[in-house]
């Protein structure tokens, strides 16, 4: 593997554990609550203009599989009632690690592509994902927290290493982003209806607004990685 072939996962795992870092140090809870919703707004985007098309381009049948995501997601969280939802964020921390394998093995596929622009674009597009893990992995102590965000940033690299025939990448990414699209949309939503949280201090416009400039910024660098 080449010196610039090597750069950008190692850039993209530092961004994400950049991050995480952010979101970590941002003691005041309105802070991380707006970064949350911008990171969640990020990854939602990026379910639908990033994960969804990889995995159904040429493979139609794909859908029945992202069909399949939904439905298991929302059934899974429906049985499992008040554990639900950290359930449901495990679920979801396991998708954005199989999408972490994947921007891996798409690096590896791509070659060498690197300019300042592309570089610039892939910091952008991870430092919401680091965010994302360390805010849904709240159920966690603070060195795990951390243990975790390390461990997916490392995918990336671990990714271009990885051959995975295409005939089974496509069903599990396929599969994943049907149940992280809903995982992630429940989230958002538990975030946004907070009863004791800060959530009452933040009108529900500051909130839409943090999650749609999460979505243009995700829109954005899908655009240009
Ligand atoms: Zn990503």
């Amino acid at each position: 593997m080449s010196n610039t072939t090597l750069l950008f996962p190692v850039v993209m795992a530092a961004a994400e554990i950049l991050g995480a870092a952010l979101f970590a140090r941002s003691a005041n809870p309105l802070q991380r609550l707006i970064l949350a919703c911008f990171g969640l707004g990020f990854a939602l985007s990026i379910v639908l203009l990033d994960m969804l098309p990889d995995a159904t381009t040429h493979y139609a049948s794909g859908w029945m599989l992202v069909a399949a995501g939904v439905i298991s997601a929302a059934v899974l969280m429906y049985a499992a009632g008040e554990r639900g939802s950290s359930l449901g964020r495990s679920g979801a921390i396991l998708g954005l690690g199989l999408h972490n394998l994947c921007e891996g093995m798409v690096l590896a596929a791509a070659g060498s592509m690197a300019s300042p622009l592309i570089l610039a674009g892939a910091v952008a597009h991870k430092l919401p994902e680091g965010m994302v893990v360390f805010s849904l992995s709240n159920a966690l102590g603070n060195a795990q927290r951390w243990a975790l965000s390390v461990m997916l940033s490392l995918l990336i690299p671990l990714g271009t290493q990885l051959v995975m025939p295409e005939s089974l990448r496509k069903p599990v990414l396929a599969f994943a982003s049907g149940m992280l699209f809903v995982v992630l949309l429940k989230s958002l939503l538990i975030l946004a209806q907070g009863e004791n949280s800060p959530t009452r201090q933040l009108s529900r416009r500051s909130i839409s607004a943090a999650v749609a400039s999460g979505a243009m910024l995700a829109g954005l660098t899908c655009l240009v990685i």
